[in-house]
């Protein structure tokens, strides 16, 4: 069998040799039936792009004065609320907290923590309000500059597959975090979660390489693997990530309105070095070869049927939606603007660089102005065959396509080594 060490291939790259593929440019190779070998590829670079719930953030706040507390008991960042401590930080004036992405504002119902880290991340000032344990209030703005440690922590991201929903019941209007707006019954809409054959644990599934201490990028920023994360299965790895969000990239985080409120999206790339044969060879799979459940939105332990991945990220699917103006009704309530979940529709524009392709647009407008084919999935649930319309996808492959190759530039350029 075949082999080469990571320092062979650190070397290459110093010396710009490196033979760098993402994952999206080798599966396109093997569906078009390319000649590629285990020679052509020292490195793989992988990603994946959607709703983490396990994010959070662990930041370090100057608020006063040295001597004007003796420690916080509540602190709100732009009205979502923050954990103090661990640490007391006793008379220092400051405060040490962990803010989750999933926190709803407590004044704002569209609002919560993974808007206010993309806020961070864009270099926003925000409002933090601080109550002592003596009752004494403080009220600051602050920029990510002002704070002298800001980690993004990943609890539990990047799961190797996801899950997919439809409602079978006679009842509309489900709420949960996979449905943007509630979902419909009957059978009538579908939403899914995972980004395929480019997601990083897909293409090394017995985590050769991708391992606690490997470095990877976190939204842009060089951050480490610190193991696997919570929930994670021999058949379902996820994985626990960290890295700083003052290096961050406002487009790959943000925050994500779903129908049970708003949550958290990040994107993750990570580079897979071709140790071996086995390992290229695990590289091989499409997304026909990945199985996807469809679970009933009422509860992920009823699994209704199994398809794969080719039928969720269709072939000739549109990433993103366009816009037509001329079918817009101007209606006094736009639904767009209201169900949008990274509120990319302003002003009858999308702003590309918050739009997520997920399809709510084209789902709700009330006269289908939006142009954005995802397609329908056709499987048999409950001796039937049915054909559902995919409304809402959870997963951006196109932002995580961008970072995989971002990843790929950078390796390129020596600054990015394994
Ligand atoms: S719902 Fe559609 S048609 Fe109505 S204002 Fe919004 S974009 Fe225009
Ligand atoms: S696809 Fe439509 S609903 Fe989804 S983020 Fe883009 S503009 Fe908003």
């Amino acid at each position: 069998m075949k082999n080469r060490t990571k320092e062979e291939i650190n070397e290459k790259i110093v010396n710009g040799e490196a033979k760098i593929l993402t994952a999206d440019e080798l599966k396109s190779k093997i569906k078009n039936s390319d000649e590629i070998s285990f020679d052509d590829v020292d490195v793989v670079t992988t990603g994946t792009c959607g709703i983490m719930s396990g994010t959070a953030a662990i930041l370090h706040i100057p608020i006063a004065d040295g001597g004007s507390f003796k420690k916080a008991k509540k602190i709100l960042l732009n009205g979502v609320e923050g954990h103090v401590g661990p640490c007391p930080n006793e008379w220092l004036g400051s405060v040490d907290l962990i803010i989750y992405g999933t926190e709803h504002s407590k004044t704002n119902p569209e609002y919560g923590g993974g808007f206010l880290f993309k806020d961070l991340v864009m270099g926003k000032e925000i409002n933090v309000e601080v109550e002592s344990e003596n009752g004494e209030f403080f009220t600051k703005k602050v920029t990510l500059d002002d704070m002298p440690t800001a980690e993004m922590i990943g609890t539990r991201n990047a799961f190797k597959n996801y899950n997919s929903f439809t409602n079978p019941d006679n009842e509309d209007g489900i709420t949960s975090i996979f449905a943007q707006p509630a979902m419909k019954g009957n059978l009538k809409e579908y939403t899914f979660s995972g980004c395929g054959d480019i997601n990083p644990l897909q293409n090394d599934p017995q985590q050769n390489v991708i391992k606690s201490g490997c470095k990877i990028l976190l939204n842009g920023a060089e951050g480490l693997i610190l193991g696997n994360g919570t929930r994670s299965s021999k058949d379902k790895p996820n994985l626990m990530l960290a890295a700083n969000m003052k290096d961050m990239g406002e487009k790959y985080l943000g925050g994500f309105k779903t129908s049970e409120g708003p949550e958290v999206f990040d994107s993750v790339a990570i580079p897979i070095p071709i140790l071996d044969e086995k390992i290229f060879n695990n590289t091989f799979l499409l997304d026909k070869d990945i199985p996807l459940s469809i679970s009933h939105i009422k509860g992920r332990h009823l699994p209704l049927a199994q398809i794969d991945y080719s039928k969720a990220w269709v072939e000739g699917n549109d990433e993103r939606p366009i816009f037509n103006k001329d079918e817009c009704l101007n209606c006094d309530e736009c639904d767009v603007k209201k169900y949008c979940p990274t509120n990319a529709f302003k002003n009858k524009k999308i702003n590309l660089e918050y739009c997520f392709g997920c399809g709510v647009c084209h789902n709700v407008c009330k006269n289908r102005a939006f142009k954005i084919n995802l397609g329908s999935i056709k499987t048999e649930i409950n001796s039937n065959n049915v054909e559902i319309p995919i409304v809402c996808r959870e997963s951006d492959r196109k932002r995580a396509k961008d970072l995989a190759l971002e990843l790929k530039d950078k390796i390129l350029k020596n600054e990015f080594k394994l």
